[in-house]
């Protein structure tokens, strides 16, 4: 059994807290590794080489850094396939699924490789006589990220490149339940040059949020998991001065118009619905058809399609999708399919009968694709966000009715709508109150270069990630006026001064 252990100061290092836990493969159910848990004490020293290694890092020009990134983005590409290994054995999505996710991170690490551009400040000339003015974009200091299990490498890459493109120093808390993949992106920053203490990574739970979230020497925090966590992390975190941004949960709408290209629509509910089993953040999990119709015709596709969803391991390359990620998530999840039969959802596929045949599988946290249909607001199926492969099917009468439904949930971090008509979708992407949005798109995550968040229960905080948005987020403003003789006035002035 293998440990995986902290990454600092350009090393891994050993713990002293005396505490670990269990890491599985959820394709087999096998417990293969052991993570540590960082204790208070280690996270604070942790921070204390963070702090040590940031003047250095600042005062590293941006091109350097930018040039460290490129690096380090070269390496990736290398090796795809070992990273997208690491995330399958622990995640169990497929290795096509990890690969994208990886790539869908990579693309982060191209546009931070921009930073000299996206640092260029604004200079105003002559804003008085002889007097000119610039502003310039700072560095923070020590900054943290608090990551989920179901994108173990995309997520800090929402973060971390940019993040130091802009100068701060980083220190990552992966989730503990695949730890992996962050270990083989600090040992790959450092052989792309990154100096020692720049990028450092934490395992541990509760305990090492919490150090991260009351030192002070942390000016930023960036989390992204669950709503509860992401409330609290944002509301602990700014109480003790920090800036923080705080992505949560989510319940993603797809409204099917009868207009929509039903076949269309049917492949894009498949993927967004079932694809990496519905453990993403952006996963369509209700499905909106306006008329009885449209439904009726949406449930006759899917039904031959989720009753034929392959089901694997990784290794399987015909799967098209894998376990869910613990014992305790394939519990949750098959006890929100119990919840949606007792509140009286029609169960149309049932994938609590699902078994997993292939030898040395059989123990996987495995669950099957499943259909609700006549799912109504008030249910759990449809209230909570379930991560896991369950669509639930909520027939409306009316455009406007759907968009009333969309704007009645809690969460709203991404939707899509399915239509040919130009002017439903124009006003749709207008008018509906969601972060991200897709027109014949089911899962509209938007590149690298754009910027990742919902609104409401989806996000605490005011910036999104990465793009231009991560930026403003990793630095602050500085703004100097400057003076030269040939605008010095002979005379002091005690009035609040006006430049004109
Ligand atoms: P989680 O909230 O359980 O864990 C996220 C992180 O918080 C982990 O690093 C974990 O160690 C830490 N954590 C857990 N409990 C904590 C506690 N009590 N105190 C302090 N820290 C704690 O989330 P998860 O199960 O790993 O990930 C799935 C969730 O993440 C889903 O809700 C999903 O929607 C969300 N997610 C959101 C986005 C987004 O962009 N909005 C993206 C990916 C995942």
């Amino acid at each position: 059994m293998s440990t995986i252990s902290h990454f600092v100061g350009g090393k891994a290092v050993s713990s002293t807290s005396g505490r670990s836990q269990p890491v599985f493969n959820p394709a087999t159910g096998e417990s293969e590794k052991t993570v540590l848990l960082a204790s208070t004490d280690e996270v604070n020293a942790a921070v204390e080489t963070a702090k040590a290694a940031f003047p250095g890092w600042a005062a590293t020009t941006p091109l350097r850094r930018a040039r460290i990134l490129d690096k380090f983005k070269t390496i990736l590409w290398d090796r795809l396939d070992d990273l997208a290994t690491a995330i399958s054995a622990e995640h169990g999505k497929t290795f096509d699924d990890a690969k994208g996710e990886v790539i869908r991170g990579l693309e982060v690490v191209e546009f931070a490789v921009g930073i000299p551009s996206h640092l260029i400040g604004d200079y105003s000339a002559q804003v008085g006589t002889g007097v000119d003015t610039f502003a310039l974009r700072h560095p923070l200091g020590v900054v943290a990220g608090i990551t989920p299990f179901n994108f173990p490498a995309m997520v800090p890459m929402w973060m971390f490149p940019v993040a130091l493109a802009c100068g701060n120093t980083f220190i990552l808390k992966p989730s503990e339940r695949d730890p992996s993949a962050s270990m083989l992106i600090a040992e790959w920053l450092t052989e792309a040059g990154l100096p020692e203490g720049v990028f450092n990574v934490v395992h541990g739970d509760k305990e090492a949020v919490d150090a991260l979230l009351h030192n002070p020497d942390v000016k930023a925090i960036s989390f992204v998991g669950s709503t509860p966590i992401a409330q609290y992390i944002h509301a602990t975190g700014t109480a003790n001065g920090k800036r923080v941004q705080a992505l949560g949960g989510a319940k993603n709408h797809m409204i099917i118009m009868p207009d929509a290209d039903l076949d269309m629509a049917t492949n894009a509910l498949m993927g967004a619905a079932f694809g990496s089993a519905g453990e993403r953040c952006m996963a369509i999990s209700v499905a909106v058809p306006v008329t009885d119709a449209v439904a009726d015709a949406l449930v006759e596709k899917l039904v031959p399609k989720i009753e034929a969803l392959k089901i694997g391991p990784y290794s399987d390359s015909e799967a098209e999708m894998g376990p869910l990620v613990t014992e305790q998530a394939k519990e949750r999840v098959l006890g929100y399919i119990d919840k949606g039969v007792e509140e009286g959802a029609k169960l149309v596929v049932d994938g609590r009968s699902f078994k997993q045949d292939k030898q040395g599988y059989e123990n996987g946290y495995y669950v099957g694709g499943t259909l609700f249909d006549h799912v109504t607001p008030d249910m759990s199926v449809y209230r909570d966000e379930i991560f896991g492969p369950v669509l639930s099917m909520v027939r409306r009468d009316s455009y406007q009715d759907a968009v009333d439904l969309i704007h009645g949930h809690n969460y709203a971090n991404g939707t899509a709508i399915f239509t040919r008509d130009g002017d439903t979708a124009r006003a749709f992407s207008h008018d509906v109150e969601v972060g991200m949005v897709g027109v014949n798109v089911p899962i509209p995550v938007p590149m690298a270069f754009h910027s990742f968040g919902g609104w409401k229960a989806s996000i605490f905080g005011d910036h999104a990630m990465h793009g231009m948005e991560g930026v403003r987020f990793y630095t602050r403003i500085k703004t100097t006026t400057t003076r030269w003789p040939s605008g010095i006035r002979d005379d002091a002035q005690f009035t609040m001064p006006t430049l004109g």
